[in-house]
């Protein structure tokens, strides 16, 4: 029972839980990592190297900021040029280009646009700015969504009048199903992502694996927890089983955060949304309810012609967040698109695949 950080990345462990994932695997199978920071961890701390080759880690569609839209970053910069009007978002947010502009661009070019670094500051700043609209931009799974959710309660408890939101929130469990029903790729199991899993629970997955027969294992973030997750993955694929494992109980409970799950519920219904390189997956949005339709910044969208989306050239990120290919196979990586200087959204977002494989992999770079 490890009980302190340092214990998560104790070398030794490590090596004994490779060894383990060394002997417990024989055939070759392909793992998906579906969360961002997991990609980064895994890259970071070497973990993809270490494995045996009979263990191919797939990055997934999980860094938010990736699977969001060209349409919806366009949206943003158009809510953010109405006269009055303050747009706040989390920094990852910034520099992600969408059609023809970022965030980041149009704040150089004069456009209000903030970081806030939590929904409190964008409350504090509907205060503090009576005569303008202030309009958080929401973009994140189900880890985000619940301060987002809240927000717009407190702001109506507040009576504030001048608070909106954009919702471009997402859910992962019907994803991971798209996914897998497009079939592209053969996946044999799915490293499930720990900090969703603490709102959704673990039972969350349970769908996945009895529609899919696939193993589901939900880890933490440190190198100990990783290697168990695919250590118990790699069982499971080899006794032909599939079932929900939590190998993340210090954080995930099997019901998840109720209260955390009822803030969005009061606030947001599921609706259809679109997912970069996925398209649309029914019933993995989240809007807001019509009850609070007063804090709805959509509605603005109403009144402007959005101009036509255009997708980055020569940009793989579709392909890179599906798994199909690793992002050292786009041939923009590090070439054209590094982090300096990116060109799509899973080379800006620290939580984004081709980033962690350009900051951690350099021999995968040179490929
Ligand atoms: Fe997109 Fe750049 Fe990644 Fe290629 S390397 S997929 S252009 S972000």
């Amino acid at each position: 029972m490890v009980k302190y950080i340092s214990e998560f990345r104790d070398g030794e462990k490590a090596k004994a839980l490779f060894r383990s994932i060394s002997k417990a695997s024989k055939k070759k199978i392909n793992i998906m990592e579906v969360c961002g920071t997991h990609t980064v961890a895994i890259s970071r701390f070497g973990i993809r190297q270490a494995l045996p080759e009979t263990i191919n880690l797939v990055s997934g569609p999980g860094c938010p900021v990736c699977v969001t839209a060209n349409e919806e970053i366009d949206k943003a910069i158009a809510l953010a040029s109405i006269p009055n009007t303050i747009l706040t978002t989390f920094g990852d947010m910034m520099k992600v280009p969408g059609s023809y502009s970022s965030l980041a661009l149009e704040k150089a070019k004069g456009l209000d646009v903030r970081v806030c670094f939590s929904t409190l500051d964008a409350l504090k700043l509907a205060e503090e700015n009576p005569d303008k609209n202030v309009i958080f931009y929401g973009v994140g799974f189900e880890t985000t969504a619940p301060t987002i959710a809240l927000s717009i309660i407190e702001a109506k408890k507040r009576g504030l009048k001048n608070y909106f939101v954009l919702s471009v929130h997402k859910t992962v469990p019907l994803a991971m199903k798209a996914l897998l029903s497009l079939g592209e790729i053969k996946l044999h199991g799915f490293l499930c992502p720990g900090h969703v899993s603490t709102i959704i629970g673990s039972d969350a997955y349970k769908p996945v694996v009895d529609e899919y027969h696939i193993p589901c294992v939900i880890s933490g973030f440190e190198p100990i927890d990783i290697l168990m997750g695919i250590y118990f993955l790699v069982k499971q694929i080899e006794n032909n089983e599939a079932k929900v494992e939590n190998r993340y109980k210090r954080a995930v409970k099997p019901e998840g955060n109720i209260l955390a799950q009822k803030a969005m519920d009061e606030v947001f219904e599921p609706c259809d949304t679109e997912w970069r390189g996925i398209g649309v997956i029914p019933g993995t949005g989240l809007k807001i309810r019509a009850k609070y339709s007063n804090f709805d910044a959509s509605t603005f969208l109403n009144d402007i012609e959005l101009p036509p989306v255009v997708e980055p050239k020569g940009c793989s990120c579709g392909e890179v967040l599906r798994g199909v290919i690793f992002p050292y196979q786009c041939k923009l990586f590090g070439k054209a698109c590094t982090p300096d200087n990116p060109i799509g959204p899973c080379m800006v977002s620290s939580e984004g695949s081709c980033a962690a494989y350009y900051r951690y992999e350099p021999l995968k770079n040179n490929q």
